[in-house]
């Protein structure tokens, strides 16, 4: 544990920290950003009305659109020369969501993820290949200012030129892996076309997040890669990676509470659930000073976990995210996400786990059409195996889901690669 008197404070310890810290935000954007102020006048509230963490409900939420409407800096809590970095959403259309850091926030969210490294069992001896995208995305440098914080040795390889990630692997000893669940599945393939025996290597852990992905990957993953590996949440609305991550006990993300305040609503009524309870996730910064949010809703859905973690750490944890309403889909008005499907596939586990969910509208039906690789010797067994195959995945769909879908076999190396987040949606309705 990077730091012990934090990550083990006891319940009340850290609602009382909260509060503090939660008081000095709520006064800082009212005093220096408009649209909060505006926001609290409307509804009557003023900073003072905020003393703990039980007032936290009392205070407006912020969206995704909020964000826009502001665009560039307007959120921003400090003027633009106290600023030493934005980072931005890669949105393909429109304007991107912009988000600053000031030295201090750089520095605190550097020993945040360092932190989250160590919890995955890094150590300054270790050789961490960070293979996230570098540049406005915050995956890249957020993960990378956090393996420089713990000591450990950094290669900035960034996303892509997979070949040369595998051998700069081999020669440089990585033993710690940083990238997104599905480009380190496609790593672990080409390793394997190469010849190269990822198991026997160097490499023992993997920093895997930045999409959704389910625990079955995780197992395909550790075996193809010879790892554990550790999932890590974040977005850059709140911090970029590292507001929640993974113990060695691999039962859900520990919240970095000493920095952020979580909670989970009811997406339609806005209304606090209990802990315990499925919901969209809300977080309030604690620490930022160029960027605050408060009561930021994530559009994540998940659950968080009050009982003591195994390895003694006190903060809450949460469950992973099986998608987020944004990456949803409504088919016939049932909620899919791609990670149930993913760990539909795995299950059976005679596809491989690429796959793309195809969805079209016949008439007044959506129409879901699955498509999955398979290996080469399927292709080449009796056609007998692959109407088999079908049947079973459809079959298992329909129970888990409760919806009907196509399915439609693939041979190898048909789906795309992504070698940042996986495309795992096309969806040609007109809606
Ligand atoms: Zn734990």
């Amino acid at each position: 544990m990077l730091h012990p008197e934090i990550e083990t404070m006891s319940r009340e310890g850290i609602r009382e920290l909260q509060g503090i810290r939660l008081q000095e935000t709520v006064r800082r954007v009212y005093d220096n950003v408009p649209f909060y102020q505006k926001a609290f006048r409307e509804i009557g509230l003023e900073p003072g009305d905020i003393k703990s963490v039980d007032d936290l409900s009392k205070l407006p939420f912020t969206v995704k659109q909020d964000l826009r409407d502001n665009y560039p800096f307007d959120l921003f809590a400090v003027p633009k020369s106290e600023l030493v970095r934005v980072h931005a959403s890669s949105g393909t259309t429109g304007k991107p969501i912009v988000v600053g850091y000031t030295q201090n926030d750089i520095n605190n969210w550097a020993d945040l993820m360092a932190r989250c490294f160590a919890m995955a069992g890094a150590t300054k001896d270790d050789t961490v290949q960070i293979a996230y995208g570098y540049g406005l995305f915050t995956g890249g440098l957020g993960c990378h200012y956090g393996a420089e914080r713990l000591g450990a040795t950094v290669v900035p390889i960034s996303g892509g030129n997979t070949k040369r990630q595998l051998m700069l692997m081999q020669d440089f000893g990585t033993t710690v892996l940083a990238c997104t669940p599905s480009y380190a599945l496609y790593l672990a393939e080409e390793a394997v076309h190469m010849g190269i025996d990822l198991p026997a290597s160097q490499l023992r852990i993997g920093v895997f997040g930045a999409e959704p992905w389910s625990d079955n990957m995780r197992k395909e993953l550790e075996n193809k890669m010879g790892i554990d590996a550790y999932n890590i949440y974040g977005l850059s609305e709140v911090i970029g990676p590292g507001v929640s991550m993974e113990c060695q006990c691999k039962n859900g993300m520990h919240i970095n509470e000493d920095y952020f305040i979580a909670e989970v609503v009811d997406p339609e009524t806005l209304e606090p659930l209990p802990y315990g309870q499925k919901g969209e996730l809300v977080f309030t910064s604690l620490l930022k000073e160029a960027f605050p949010v408060i009561r930021y809703r994530t559009r994540d859905i998940s659950v968080l976990i009050e009982e003591k973690c195994d390895c003694g750490r006190t903060f809450v944890r949460m469950e992973r995210v099986a998608g987020r309403t944004d990456d949803m889909l409504i088919i016939r008005g049932v909620n899919v996400f791609p990670s149930q499907i993913e760990s539909v596939l795995l299950a059976i586990g005679e596809t491989e786990p690429h796959y793309q969910l195809v969805v079209d509208r016949k008439g007044a039906m959506d129409d879901l059409e699955i498509w999955v690789e398979v290996s080469d010797k399927m292709f080449s067994d009796e056609i007998r195996r692959l109407e088999e195959l079908e049947r079973k995945l459809r079959n298992e769909i329909q129970s888990v889901l409760g919806i009907s879908a196509k399915i439609k076999l693939v041979e190898p190396r048909t789906i795309p690669r992504s070698e940042g987040k996986a495309k795992r949606i096309v969806d040609k309705r007109e809606l």
